[in-house]
């Protein structure tokens, strides 16, 4: 069973790649979901937050108040990194234990915003981009998201640029409204069980 790491920055069409994906049989695992199952469930973890900025990080509910968290950690990248390291040992811990279920794929799909951020890397065969321009993007998450223009392009400054993603990946699906994304996931996942990559940077 192959191991595909599956990331884009926000807007380009991560979570529309995967459904897709997922219907044609392949298991994904959604880090982000899972890293959010985490911070509000694991005790371990909560502690860890706890610790780090006092027990009103987590709401009356009991789940983690991710507007203060972001807030706090937004122009803090000592900060962001202590979460993420936190974070991330578990969310990959899961993955693994998760992948023990799929040993008879071919192939399983990591979906993850930050894979490439994060350097999380070695563990896969193969990393995909998925590539939108940033004007569509933007356009896309303020639809979705109902939120201003000014605070997608806040998200967008935490993460790489595309150009120094390009440089990481494998594969690139390009996700513009010029281009048709089911042809480009059909061929991709006919590619990969197939052994067959065309790697971007021999195209
Ligand atoms: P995030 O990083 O915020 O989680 P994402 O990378 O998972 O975002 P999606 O949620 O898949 O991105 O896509 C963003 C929005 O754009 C969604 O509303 C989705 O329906 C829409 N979208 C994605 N791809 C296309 C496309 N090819 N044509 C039209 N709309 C699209």
């Amino acid at each position: 069973m192959k191991k595909v790491g599956i990331t884009g920055g926000i807007g380009s069409g991560k979570s529309t790649v995967c459904e897709i994906f997922h219907l044609l049989g392949v298991p994904v695992f959604h880090a982000d979901d899972e890293a959010r199952y985490l911070q509000n469930n694991d005790l371990t973890i909560r502690d860890q937050f706890i610790g780090l900025f006092g027990a009103g990080i987590y709401l009356s509910d009991g789940s983690l108040d991710r507007k203060k968290l972001a807030s706090l950690v937004f122009n803090d990248p000592v900060l962001l990194d202590k979460v993420n390291k936190i974070i991330h040992p578990s969310v990959r811990q899961c993955f693994i234990n998760w992948t023990h279920e799929y040993i008879n794929e071919p192939y399983v799909l990591y979906e993850a915003a930050i894979l490439l951020e994060s350097g999380y890397t070695k563990d896969f065969d193969l990393i995909i981009l998925i590539l939108a321009d940033e004007n569509v993007r933007i356009e896309r998450v303020i639809k979705r998201d109902n939120i201003s223009e000014e605070m997608v392009r806040d998200r967008i400054k935490n993460q790489l640029t595309d150009s120094q993603k390009i440089e990481l990946v494998g594969y690139i699906i390009e996700n513009n409204n010029s281009q048709l994304l089911i042809p480009q996931i059909i061929d991709l996942d006919r590619a990969i069980r197939n052994d067959n990559i065309l790697h971007h940077s021999n195209h």
